[in-house]
């Protein structure tokens, strides 16, 4: 009955397109499966029973029957029973989320092991010391991630069996040694838990599947969520597979690897071989692994059958893959592959590569890289002329160069990064219960690991600087230190440079340089043949793409020439934001407050006249700089008072002077205009085209200043574009007084000049009812451009000056929204106001140019939601241009 939910796919059953039912690895492994892969046998029960689950506490009625069907089906087909006394089949029960969630759920290995069946696998694999040792495995994984016994007990036992047998590592205890170990784990598991083991193989799987829907919901699983923005409610997959073992003897052993490197993006092998071990050894860092390349030596057969599964895999995914994998006595198993996890530079140059190759086009290409990874890449680097003190060198696992105070702990890494320090986080090893240092620290050091370990794969996903597995480095948690080769010891707050390119670890702080991706957008690098240009030759091509593709426009926020030249450089197609009250800091500042002083209409006139001729000069520099592009010219926005000095400073020098008896006549005219202006909310006051209506005179200096500007740059033979940008308009009516009043300027200085201007004016929609009433506004606006900042501040009634440092965090900790809404626009609340005004301004007037102006022009998930609004263009900081360019590309393709 098609309308009976299903709960339990059979891995022959699912696809790759089913994560959001099967989670990533089930989805894959059905794959897999279906590619005629090595996969052991399994089925995986979906995120719908899981959902439930959580939602009521219960599993799904039909769940327990589906199970059985499918473990039925699974025995016959492996010609064992679960637990079976004498040949046993055993399972794992593995989590399995939509997205990747490293170590942050629960996997139980060797279900189906009893003190009963224990003996027969023994038989069975004529190897029992193995036996024993999957037993206690089984034990020790069950007792902490099912029963909650703290881990660390299972772990202190087994390293007094190994004092007691002087011997170092686990591989060196006998048969005997581990069935006594067993026995010590159960006693253990009794007294922590306050019940035995449970010898019931169903019983241990029923309970195995339970722990995995409720790993969703650890803190360690929630906290990773809220930083990678996963949604709380998807819930996880379980998957239930045949248990193949690497751990019986030196032709078994696990392994990871990728089909390209995922740092480089480079064609080659990569990955990590550890002989006679189970899967979790290798991603846990516990043992050295080999490099991937030297399994040719160890087992040709098996390495030549990886290769050729490794090629079907990108053949069939068209994309880098990430692989584990495990041999049991020569036979390769295939146990997880998905989409791998890359570095920044990697994403770009793979995704060019497969282009070349044939297997995406540009548009696809355009999908496999993202403005924050390309943000990443304009990060600056270390100074390679630096005089530097390298102390160690271990695996280049996230790039970025890091500097900061080392600290040894992840509590003090968090402490020490809110009292405003840099610090670096330096482990032997991490495990999921770092995440809040790595969160904090600037970057990660760690001696032991690979670049599957723990540490490399979360801090690339967080794009995280991170250096793991540099062995000389002998860290020591316990002490707060680390010993350097030649014995120099680092302690904790001592100063240390890691570089997650090249996996160098430094003394001291070392100097940083621009990023190559910045040196090529600022014109000052071009293709060529060392590694840093590959990197920028494939960015190259990837903008072009996004070039070609997008149907925004992205102009910049830049306020003088220098700014503007910049943008320019890095592809912005004009400016979309002046802020003109940028001009009047410095030395003019004074001006502006002769201005508010002036009491009479002669002063007045002179403050103007005195600052006319400054602005017409910004706007002629700032017009050559855009010669042939748009250049919106804001009028001016601020409160008043925020050119004049702050009140309680000047009322501490107006009594100084009169203790004194010195002269105070212009501080204490200044200060009564200060209480005159001072406001309680002044973003809600006397600012924007208020100003120009209540101060005669300023906003027509400014237009007069922008039209002559204009007229000298047209007589000059440039090409101005200007666009006049009145500010915080709540009606139609205050816009309709500034520009009539603007229009009879121009004219003026058209005929002054005797050149005609071709000046437009707009308005900016940043407060709700200049949204509502758009239409209105749309009769006497020839451009809107949204001021998305102020409009988030009205719309939420948020001060975006306060509210990030005050309560942002708890509303963030308690999932209110997942990010700001001054950093990713709003889209069902500002958003929806930002959709009504474009379409009520359009139906008024057809060829209305729509922009957007406020942060959200720089920001990713943002600049999709404008392409799909409709509007004509986004405007944001110069550095940010590229990111935009690539978003808006993506956007469209
Ligand atoms: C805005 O409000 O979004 C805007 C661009 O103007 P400002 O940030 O200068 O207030
Ligand atoms: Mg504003």
């Amino acid at each position: 009955d098609p309308h009976v939910a299903k709960f339990v796919y059979d891995f022959t059953e699912g696809n790759k397109d089913l994560k959001d039912l099967l989670g990533g690895k089930g989805a894959n492994l059905a794959e897999m499966t279906n590619l005629g892969l090595p996969v052991p046998p399994g089925f995986t029960i979906t995120t719908e029973a899981c959902k439930v689950y959580l939602d009521s506490g219960e599993e799904p009625a039909a769940l327990r029957d589906e199970v059985s069907a499918h473990l039925d089906a699974l025995e016959s087909r492996m010609g064992k029973k679960l637990g079976q006394a004498d040949n046993p089949l055993l399972v794992s029960v593995r989590s399995g989320a939509k997205f990747s969630m490293p170590g942050m759920m629960d996997t139980v290995l060797n279900i189906g092991l009893s003190d009963k069946s224990v003996k027969g696998l023994a038989e069975q694999a004529g190897d029992e010391r193995f036996a024993w040792d999957s037993y206690r495995r089984l034990i020790q994984m069950f007792g902490k991630t099912v029963l909650g016994v703290d881990g660390d007990l299972f772990e202190e036992a087994l390293d007094k069996a190994k004092e007691a047998k002087k011997v170092t590592v686990d591989t060196d205890l006998e048969a005997a040694d581990l069935k006594k170990l067993v026995t010590a784990f159960k006693k253990i598991v009794k007294k922590e838990a306050g019940r035995d083991f449970p010898q019931e193989p169903r019983e241990q799987m029923d309970l195995a599947i339970e722990a995995v829907f409720n790993s969703w919901n650890t803190d360690r699983a929630k906290l990773y969520r809220r930083q990678e923005r996963i949604p709380g409610d998807l819930g996880t997959a379980v998957n239930v597979c045949s248990m193949v073992f690497g751990n019986l003897g030196p032709d078994s052993g696990t392994g990871v690897a990728f089909t390209r490197d995922p740092a480089s993006g480079h064609q080659g092998v990569y990955g990590d071989y550890l002989q006679n071990a189970q899967g979790e050894d290798v991603v846990a860092g516990i043992r050295n692994t080999v490099p991937l390349a030297e399994l040719e030596s160890i087992d040709k057969k098996s390495y030549d059958q990886l290769m050729q599964i490794m090629e079907t895999l990108e053949n069939h995914y068209k994309d880098l893959c990430d692989i584990e994998f495990t041999i049991e006595r020569g036979q390769l198993w295939m146990l997880q592959t998905r989409v791998g996890k890359r570095t920044a530079g990697a994403a770009f140059r793979i995704a060019t590569q497969l282009v070349d190759q044939g297997l995406i086009d540009e548009a696809e290409a355009l999908q496999r890289v993202n403005g924050a990874q390309l943000a990443q890449l304009m990060f600056p680097k270390f100074d390679e002329e630096a005089k530097v003190e390298q102390v160690g060198r271990g695996i280049a696992a996230s790039p970025g160069a890091a500097v900061g105070k080392a600290v040894f702990d992840s509590y003090t890494a968090v402490k020490w990064s809110r009292s405003g320090e840099k610090v670096i986080l330096v482990r032997r090893e991490t495990n999921p219960d770092d995440l809040d240092g790595m969160i904090a620290a600037e970057g990660i050091l760690t001696s032991r690991g690979g670049k599957t370990s723990h540490a490399a794969v979360v801090a690339r996903g967080m794009g995280k600087t991170c250096v793991c597995g540099a062995e000389e480095l002998e860290v020591d948690t316990k002490r707060r230190r680390m010993t350097v080769p030649g014995g120099h010891v680092v302690e904790e707050g001592d100063v240390i440079s890691i570089d997650g390119s090249s996996g160098k670890v430094y003394l001291g702080e070392v100097p940083v340089v621009p990023s190559p991706v910045v040196e090529y957008f600022e014109g000052r690098m071009h293709a060529g043949a060392q590694d840093a240009d590959e990197l920028v030759e494939a960015v190259h091509r990837i903008m072009a793409f996004a070039d070609r593709k997008r149907r925004l426009r992205v102009r910049a926020n830049a306020d003088n020439a220098e700014d503007a030249l910049r943008a320019r450089r890095f592809g912005a197609q004009g400016i979309g934001l002046c802020r003109t009250e940028h001009m009047f800091l410095g030395e003019r500042r004074e001006m502006v407050e002769k201005l508010i002083l002036a009491d009479t209409e002669a002063e007045r006139e002179s403050a103007l006249s005195e600052l006319l001729p400054l602005q017409k000069k910004d706007f002629v520099e700032l017009f050559s700089a855009m010669d042939g592009l748009p250049v919106t010219v804001r009028l001016l926005d601020p409160p008043l008072h925020e050119f004049l000095p702050d009140i309680t400073e000047l009322s501490v020098r107006v009594a100084l002077a009169e203790s004194r008896q010195e002269p105070h006549e212009n501080e204490l005219r200044l200060l009564q205009a200060v209480h005159r202006l001072h406001e309680q909310n002044p973003m809600l006051g006397l600012r924007g085209v208020r100003l120009g209506l209540v101060i005669p005179g300023l906003f027509t200096m400014q237009v007069r200043a922008i039209a002559e500007a204009a007229a000298e740059r047209k007589n000059a033979k440039g090409d101005p574009r200007a666009e006049i940008m009145i500010p915080l308009v709540g009606t139609v009516q205050e816009l309709e007084i500034v520009r009539e009043e603007a229009d009879q300027v121009i004219a003026e200085v058209e005929a002054a000049t005797g050149t005609k201007l071709k000046l437009s004016i707009g308005t900016m929609i940043e407060l709700p009812r200049a949204a509502l009433t758009a239409g209105q506004i749309a009769e006497a606006a020839e451009f809107f451009s949204f001021g998305t900042n102020d409009l988030t501040q009205t719309v939420w009634g948020f001060s975006r000056d306060d509210v990030e440092a005050s309560f942002f965090t708890a509303y963030l900790e308690k999932g209110i929204f997942g990010v700001s809404p001054f950093e990713t626009i709003d889209k069902d609340g500002v958003g929806s106001l930002v959709k009504l005004a474009a379409e009520a301004g359009r139906a008024t007037r057809p060829d209305l140019k729509l922009g957007v102006c406020g942060e959200h022009g720089g920001d990713p998930e943002s600049v999709h939601f404008f392409h799909e609004v409709g509007l004509d263009y986004v405007s944001c900081s110069p550095f940010r241009i590229p990111v935009a360019r690539l978003e808006a590309g993506r956007a469209a393709s």
